[in-house]
């Protein structure tokens, strides 16, 4: 049974969607959340739902782009609470175009959240994880890192996001910290749910299990590798898409 009580978890971008389904497992599972956004609405809606379910949340503003906003979320987290023990990088955007129409603002916008906000994170909190010796980093990556129509930036991000990671697996590896990444495959969450529905008929018929997953599939994957039972898991990308990538 895996149980995070006394841990402290930051979870980015957990204001909706898979990261505030993050949130509420981890909380679920009694470790303390830091629920960060740039939604700040949204991020203290999660930590009240979490605090009326008995668990224990607080919500915190944070644009991951923005280097100072970053280091800021991590440093406070840790000087408050005395440590960091889990890292959830899952803020994410998208604007798709093909490649020949793409812009760079939608380039920069992209990289700027998906790829250089987990660098913005990490960064401060490997310190912080170094001196204490243990830690847990989970980046969200996509099943897109391997190329997807209409989303070079998004791809790019992504694959970058398995660069950084397997890069901090072998670093911290010594200092027992390990980092993972996750791939989920199709989601059922408002950045899937805005896709014709022809489009969402033809993903969900590329997943052997025949649905959609769900916010709670990804979590669940999450909860482990913040336990102490995967604490020899160190560097690898998961798919969680019901076999979407096989
Ligand atoms: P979502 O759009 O429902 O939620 C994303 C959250 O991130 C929102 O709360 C948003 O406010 C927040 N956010 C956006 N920019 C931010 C920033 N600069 N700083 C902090 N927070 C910011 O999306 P989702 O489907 O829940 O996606 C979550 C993560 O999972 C993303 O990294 C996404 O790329 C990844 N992902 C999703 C799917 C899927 O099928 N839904 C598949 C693969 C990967």
């Amino acid at each position: 049974m895996i149980n995070l009580k006394g841990k402290v978890a930051i979870v980015t971008g957990a204001a909706q969607g898979l990261g505030k389904g993050i949130a509420e497992k981890l909380a679920n599972l009694e470790a303390h959340v830091v629920v960060s956004d740039v939604n700040q609405e949204g991020a203290e809606i999660t930590v009240s739902e979490i605090i009326e379910k008995g668990g224990s949340a607080e919500a915190f503003l944070c644009n991951v782009a923005n280097e100072e906003e970053a280091k800021n979320l991590v440093e406070k987290t840790a000087e408050k609470h005395g440590k960091l023990d889990i890292l959830v990088n899952n803020a994410g955007i998208n604007r798709d175009a093909m490649l020949h129409k793409m812009n760079h603002a939608q380039w920069d916008a992209v990289i700027g959240v998906n790829l250089t906000g987990v660098f913005n994170t990490m960064h401060p909190a490997s310190n912080i994880m170094r001196k204490q010796e243990s830690g847990r980093i989970i980046n969200i990556s996509s099943a897109s890192w391997l190329g997807n129509i209409g989303q070079a930036n998004y791809a790019a991000a992504k694959a970058g996001v398995v660069g950084i990671t397997k890069t901090a697996a072998r670093e911290l590896g010594r200092k027992n910290i390990t980092v993972n990444a996750i791939c989920p495959g199709f989601i059922d969450t408002d950045m899937t749910r805005g896709v014709p529905e022809k489009v969402w008929d033809l993903m969900v018929s590329k997943i052997p299990m025949g649905r959609a997953g769900k916010p709670e599939d990804v979590a669940n994957c999450i909860a482990f590798l913040s336990s102490d039972q995967a604490s020899y898991i160190n560097g690898e990308v998961i798919n969680v898409g019901g076999g979407m990538v096989l």
